[in-house]
């Protein structure tokens, strides 16, 4: 099997675990359970879940489906026989019961709760006959005041719900279907021996609605569903009310929190939280188009934080997926088409990755993948001195299981930019800019995900090579995209890439550098494409808190002697012989000297000379400028294999870096566009490097892989 085809089997496999499949045979001795319990993440419009699985409640994520019939085993003859055996006489044990149940064949008590909650939920939907008569008075676990508020809301609009729309409430309350038909009844009786006279059970002719705050379909509608026994899963309205049920479960959620919310800031936070989301309903509710109302709750909830959005995110997506919109995933960077073959709505982005493949011979286009884009992983990408070291460095700091795997790219003989406003005042002052001559160091780190690779960090970094600053390293530009869900590691890596980059400088010469802590544009990145919504724009003060950690961990890890946040350099009388001390490429200097001073302080009129020297003395002696010094530990260069450097048009400057990602639509905003733009990356990386001699094509003597659906290369994300 060669990694193509494996990585398209990997692919469906995928595909196939998003939901937890539950098959339920029907016969007594064959009966079967299996539940297949692999979760897909949320990854998209709202916060990520937390990686550990423990956090995760797996009754959260129970879904039935009916469609995939997979045969897993989840336990063995002897105590599926036992459970058979003991549903026969008890469909409803007890706890103390079931716990019995539990340690006599050695399985979870969760296990086999879950196993009589869908044995039961499985009798009744094969005949509704049993419905009526379930066992009285179940001890299953209660509802929540949430639910219950939900379930009265109800109640109060429809006393007889239809078996679609309590099938509906089963889904929102991821319950058993007894559970919710048992709570109406047992409401109607109560109403009755309390003497409450209940509306006759309208007939099929009666128009009802769910609830005021939903919209549904009409009784000749469900009828004639009925009859043609399709499943109301696929029409518009099935899917917008399913929707607007879901949404309003989350406002109920929020209302709860509201009503119990003591602190003042955080309530009118809350608030407009929960103002939002209802006006973000509200706009819900009038779409008429599966298209548009999955733009309108994805863009509503995007970047909202907590478990309860994320929650809903993921139900919202299993819903669109099941209306057939794609992965029900919502990329507004890479748009819902329709397949002119077959009608399918499919993202590209999906298709090309390979998730909608099917394996067969003859597959419609929209489910093809683009295997150029695979051609070649991160690793094909030769390593360079820096990168070998990095590497190692990562290996000995970092224990984790993903891979990691570092490039870097060098750019020489490039000239320092000192910015706009800088050049301004020295063409007032009539002066020549001075030449810094510095070499570009671009660092790509990769990892891995669920076969696919994910750039996920990015550093570009400047050796200075002229004799003034030949000993100066400074760190230009770093920038992430927090795909790696634990947070320990992600700091982790980005800490030891970043010292040990410091590292390898000082084994090549360099004796100090410095960073500014300057905050990105929030709408803007440094080295990246749009960032996942749930990832912070980090402010001044936290990146000054998170380059303080890292420094410390730079002097225990034996790359930082020393560092400050005082200038430390040489002392000049002459004015401008004191700038080009303090001025580097894209420096801080650059920007109080040109902005701060000669544009803010000076109208941009020319200053005199030593008023504009003592004003820098007053700068510079500013305590908590929002920059670092440091000394590096010098290092005897370690033997490092003598391995060529790789240079790149395309990642020279961040300039040509950014207006390749730009030209190509390559976005990082949600972990499968990432993907698609991470692959894309490498492959037009190593293209280049083969075309300008660099390296040899890995698969130049490989025969062209057979699912290839275009051979020209990739040229556009929406291609
Ligand atoms: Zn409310
Ligand atoms: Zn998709
Ligand atoms: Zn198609």
């Amino acid at each position: 099997m060669t990694t193509m085809e494996k990585k398209e089997n990997d692919g469906v496999t995928q595909e196939d675990s998003v939901i937890v499949t539950v098959a339920l045979d029907s016969s007594e001795t064959g009966a079967f359970l299996a539940i297949d319990e692999t979760r897909e993440q949320v990854g998209s419009s709202a916060q990520e879940p937390q990686e550990s699985n423990a956090a995760v409640d797996n009754e959260a994520i129970v879904a039935v489906s009916t469609k995939h019939q997979k045969k897993r085993v989840w336990c063995s003859d002897e105590q599926l026989k036992y459970l058979c055996k003991c549903f026969n006489k008890t469909p409803s044990p007890s706890m103390e019961h079931r716990q019995r149940i539990a340690e006599k064949i050695n399985m979870d008590l969760e296990k086999v709760s879950r196993w009589f909650r869908y044995r039961r939920g499985g009798k009744n939907r094969e005949d509704s006959e049993t419905v009526s008569s379930a066992p009285e008075g179940q001890k299953e676990d209660s509802f929540t005041s949430d639910e219950l508020w939900m379930l009265n809301a109800h109640y109060e609009k429809d006393k007889y719900p239809y078996r679609s729309t309590i099938e509906i409430i089963v889904k929102l309350l991821k319950c058993s279907y007894n559970k919710v038909y048992n709570w109406f009844r047992n409401q109607r009786r109560k109403d009755k021996k309390n003497g409450i006279v209940l509306s006759p059970k309208p007939n099929e002719k009666t128009k009802r609605t769910i609830c005021d705050k939903l919209s549904t379909s009409s009784t000749a509608e469900e009828k004639k569903r009925r009859e043609n026994g399709s499943s109301p899963d696929n029409s518009f309205e099935s899917l917008h009310s399913r929707i607007i049920f879901r949404m309003k479960k989350l406002l109920v959620k929020l209302h709860a929190k509201l009503l119990e919310q003591l602190d003042e800031k955080l309530l009118e936070q809350q608030r407009k939280e929960h103002k939002e989301l209802s006006d973000v309903m509200d706009n819900a509710k009038t779409q008429t188009s599966s298209l548009e109302l999955m733009k309108v709750v994805f863009e509503g909830l995007k970047g909202k934080k907590g478990e309860s959005f994320a929650e809903t995110v993921m139900d919202c997506e299993a819903f669109f997926r099941e209306g057939g919109l794609c992965c029900g995933k919502y990329f507004d960077c890479d748009p819902i088409q329709t397949c002119a073959t077959c009608g399918d709505q499919f993202h590209p982005v999906c298709r090309d990755l390979g998730r909608r493949s099917n394996g067969g011979e003859n597959q419609c286009p929209c489910r093809i993948r683009q295997a150029m884009l695979f051609k070649y992983r991160s690793t094909d990408i030769p390593l360079d001195p820096c990168a070998t070291f990095l590497e190692k460095c990562v290996k000995n700091w970092v224990h984790t299981n993903r891979k990691i795997a570092i490039r870097v790219t060098t750019a020489e003989n490039m000239e320092a930019d000192f910015g706009e406003d800088f050049e301004a005042f020295y063409a007032k002052m009539k002066k020549n800019l001075p030449v810094q001559k510095i070499r570009n160091k671009m660092i790509f780190v990769f990892t891995d995900d669920d076969g696919d690779e994910i750039l996920f960090f990015a550093m570009l970094a400047n050796e200075y090579k002229d004799a003034a600053k030949s000993d100066l390293m400074t760190i230009r530009y770093l920038d992430s995209v927090s795909f790696i869900n634990d947070g320990d590691l992600r700091t982790n890596v980005y800490n030891s890439v970043v010292l040990g980059y410091m590292g390898y400088t000082a084994s090549i010469g360099y004796k100090k550098s410095h960073f500014w802590a300057c905050p990105p544009d929030p709408k803007d990145s440094y080295l990246f494409r749009g960032r996942p919504a749930w990832q912070p724009v980090p402010t001044e003060k936290r990146l000054i808190k998170w380059y303080t950690t890292l420094l410390d961990l730079g002097k225990t890890r034996g790359v930082v002697a020393e560092y400050g946040r005082d200038y430390e350099g040489p002392q000049e009388k002459k004015l401008f012989k004191q700038i080009e001390h303090m001025i580097c490429d894209g420096g801080y200097w650059n920007e109080i000297i040109g902005k701060k001073l000669f544009i803010e302080t000076y109208g941009g009129s020319q200053p005199i000379q030593q008023h504009v020297l003592s004003d820098l003395r007053a700068e510079m002696t500013l305590k908590d400028k929002p920059i670092f010094y440091i000394d590096l530990i010098s290092r005897i260069m370690i033997a490092i294999e003598e391995l060529p450097s790789i240079t790149s048009e395309l990642t020279k400057t961040r300039d040509t870096w950014k207006k390749f990602l730009e030209d190509n639509e390559l976005d990082f905003t949600y972990r499968e566009t990432a993907k698609y733009a991470t692959a894309f990356i490498i492959q037009t990386l190593i293209r280049e490097l083969i075309a300008t001699g660099q390296m040899a094509d890995p698969h130049a003597n490989s025969p062209a892989p057979e699912c290839s659906s275009d051979s020209s290369p990739p040229t556009s994300s929406s291609s």
